[in-house]
């Protein structure tokens, strides 16, 4: 797809970015541009699939795909997104290696999980292509906002949005892909250490048949009361809980989970329908099984993680996602009862953080083409 770009802009001071660059936080600035493609139902094309059964086919097409100075949207008041919610979004990470290059990690998977989020909003596909090549574009005009401190990468935000202006209730005939960029530090802030987790009682993420899968906007909307809740406590993130009688593990608000026991198992929730198809999850069960570990996808339920941390056959609990890579679970609280893991050191998990980080930083060999060149 050919990308439209006006040179005559003004990008920011390289000053102004080298203070940013310096202390990014986590996604508070954003580097000079922005992807915008826009999509426009065929109405005729998409009646027609709709009657041959198709009934989720999103008949339309992309068009005026662009890179325009990152800025503020123009958007009706009544576009679908802002009352109905069809919305979803991405996010990976630009690296820069030691060399300079810039690469980023599974792209391609970040593609086929938005367009399968798509199918479930009723949105339209973008083909995986489209979506890894508006990363390059964008990062083609912003690759000095690639940082290259320890800990530090380039937040990639692809998401797309309902634009059509009207108010009833159904899928909307116009939509919007934009990629934003973010330059970003550690998540959790400063030091790697581990982090205290509420179990979320009062509130579910997901339901069967919801959109608990989907990287759909609406359930990070939903998953913030449960989050105040714990925080208002002291805890940093919130484990929901599925309703079953046996109380399985689902996920935290933004990331995946896993457990180490004494005989070297690891352990993470099977992909139910309910939560999230994590990238980093995915790498990180490949990674154990290399290391050695005997890799387990399968329902875990709280009193498991209680009764396991309590008698040391569980040794290490972790989370993980794109933004915090693996970040180690010290305790968890079940309102006032307190289960601390057995592990302060966490070799396992760190083992699998380092070889992670070290493909992602190009320090180690890359051994199952996961990363991208950008
Ligand atoms: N679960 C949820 C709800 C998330 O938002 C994320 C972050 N995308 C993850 C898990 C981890 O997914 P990934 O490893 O692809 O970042």
């Amino acid at each position: 797809m050919e990308f439209r770009y006006d040179a005559n802009q003004s990008p920011a001071s390289a000053s102004r970015r080298a203070e940013i660059l310096a202390n990014p936080g986590f996604g508070q600035y954003f580097s000079d541009h922005m992807v915008t493609i826009d999509w426009t139902a065929d109405l005729p094309g998409q009646e027609e699939a709709f009657q041959a059964g198709e009934y989720l086919k999103m008949v339309g097409e992309w068009s005026d795909a662009r890179v325009e100075p990152y800025g503020p949207l123009s958007l009706s008041p009544a576009a679908a997104v802002l009352h109905y919610a069809q919305e979803i979004f991405e996010g990976l990470k630009a690296y820069r290696h030691d060399d300079g290059s810039i690469w980023t990690f599974r792209p391609h998977r970040n593609a086929a999980r938005m367009n399968r989020s798509a199918h479930r909003m009723a949105m339209p596909q973008l083909p995986e292509d489209v979506f890894v090549q508006a990363i390059e574009e964008l990062v083609a005009r912003d690759h000095a906002w690639v940082p290259n401190g320890e800990g530090q990468s380039l937040y990639l935000r692809p998401f797309m949005i309902a634009t059509e202006e009207f108010l009833g209730v159904r899928p909307a005939h116009n939509f919007s892909f934009h990629v934003i960029a973010s330059p970003a530090g550690n998540y959790f802030g400063g030091e790697l250490k581990p982090v205290s987790i509420w179990v979320s009682r009062d509130f579910a993420r997901a339901g069967e048949g919801g959109t608990g899968a989907a990287k759909f906007g609406g359930n990070y909307a939903a998953s913030l009361a449960a989050q105040l809740q714990g925080a208002s406590r002291g805890h940093d993130q919130v484990i929901f809980l599925d309703r079953s009688p046996d109380e399985s593990l689902e996920e935290l608000g933004g990331m995946n989970v896993f457990f180490v026991t004494k005989d070297n198992k690891l352990i993470t929730p099977k992909l139910t329908g309910t939560i999230l198809e994590g990238i980093t999850r995915d790498s990180i069960l490949q990674l154990g099984a290399e290391q050695g570990l005997e890799v387990e996808e399968r329902r875990i339920t709280f009193n498991e993680w209680k009764d396991g941390v309590a008698s040391g056959d569980i040794q290490e609990v972790f989370a993980c996602g794109t933004a915090a890579v693996i970040t180690p679970i010290g305790q968890v609280a079940d309102r006032e009862e307190v289960h601390t893991t057995p592990s302060t050191d966490f070799p396992v998990a760190n083992a699998l953080r380092n070889r992670l980080i070290g493909i992602q930083t190009g320090v180690e060999e890359d051994t199952h083409g996961w990363m991208h060149r950008l």
